[in-house]
């Protein structure tokens, strides 16, 4: 089984891989290169979310230019088309298994989300420590993409049981959706919502060196920081990582966009 589906509010392509049962299991923070029907030019996109019951490996895949495009026209009739993806590549720089690191901050960037959810994924499934508490934070401009991860982002929350936030900055949104009455609202939003769970804080950035003292106020005990997004929201997180000290720990993904 495989098959493509395009979400065009989000403008992302959602790509299942059914994995055949000798292939490798998808690790946290990789990455497979994806050849499409008669491209010959192998793209890189991270493997957003493993099922390990099923075996199905989810992409998603961001319509910026013309591989992405061409992914996007295909996706109706894609699981007629002879895809290959070869992986998985890229290994985490900061493991999550760090002696005494209870906290883990993740941040990331719009569709930087894929690598870091991944991530999240590993960080509540195999909790380390029973103290564990993970922070994870998303920038992006509109809501859409989060509508069409929340089913993802659902699951981290059911499985994490108490130990994960999720905090969402929606930094452009339309009228309708950012409209005053819901602009302040920063707790987490009620069953049934596909923001269920998730503190939202519209038109509003985080601050990244607030958040890490949040997460951890020592500079003493381990802190572990994941980020994926754009270069300037890379930059401003390696700037806090760097005013904390040596027992606090960065790894970055680049996409390279
Ligand atoms: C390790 C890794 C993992 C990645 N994981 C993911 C992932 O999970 N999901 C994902 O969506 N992406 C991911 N990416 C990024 C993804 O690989 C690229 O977005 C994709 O390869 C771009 O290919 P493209 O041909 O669609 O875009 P290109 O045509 O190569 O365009 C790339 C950039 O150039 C800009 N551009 C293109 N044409 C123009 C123009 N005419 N004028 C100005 N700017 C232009 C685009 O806006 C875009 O920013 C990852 C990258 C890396 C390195």
């Amino acid at each position: 089984m495989q098959c493509a589906v395009y979400h065009a509010d989000a403008e992302v392509v959602e790509v299942q891989l059914q994995l055949k049962p000798e292939a490798p299991v998808p690790h946290p923070g990789c990455f497979g290169l994806f050849h499409l029907g008669q491209s010959t030019v192998p793209h890189p996109f991270s493997v957003a979310w493993y099922d390990a019951k099923t075996n199905v490996a989810t992409l998603y895949i961001k319509r910026v230019g013309t591989f992405s495009s061409l992914v996007a026209a295909a996706a109706p009739a894609y699981k007629d088309m002879p895809t290959v993806v070869t992986g998985w590549h890229g290994s985490l720089m900061v493991p999550l298994d760090a002696p005494n690191a209870d906290d883990v901050v993740l941040i990331a960037g719009g569709i930087g989300i894929t690598a870091i959810l991944s991530i999240a994924h590993a960080a509540v499934a195999q909790p380390h420590s029973k103290t564990r508490r993970v922070t994870l934070v998303w920038v992006l401009q509109k809501v859409s993409l989060v509508t069409v991860l929340s089913k993802h982002l659902a699951e981290l929350l059911a499985l994490a049981e108490g130990t994960l936030a999720i905090q969402i900055h929606v930094t452009q949104q339309d009228a309708a959706v950012g409209s005053p009455a819901i602009a302040l609202d920063t707790s987490p939003h009620q069953a049934g919502s596909a923001l269920a769970g998730m503190s939202v804080i519209w038109k509003r950035r985080p601050n990244i060196g607030e958040l890490l003292t949040r997460a951890t106020p020592s500079l003493d005990m381990p802190l572990l920081v994941y980020t994926c997004g754009p270069a300037t929201m890379m930059s401003d997180v390696a700037d806090a990582v760097s005013k904390r000290g040596p027992a606090t720990f960065l790894h970055t993904e680049t996409f390279g966009l």
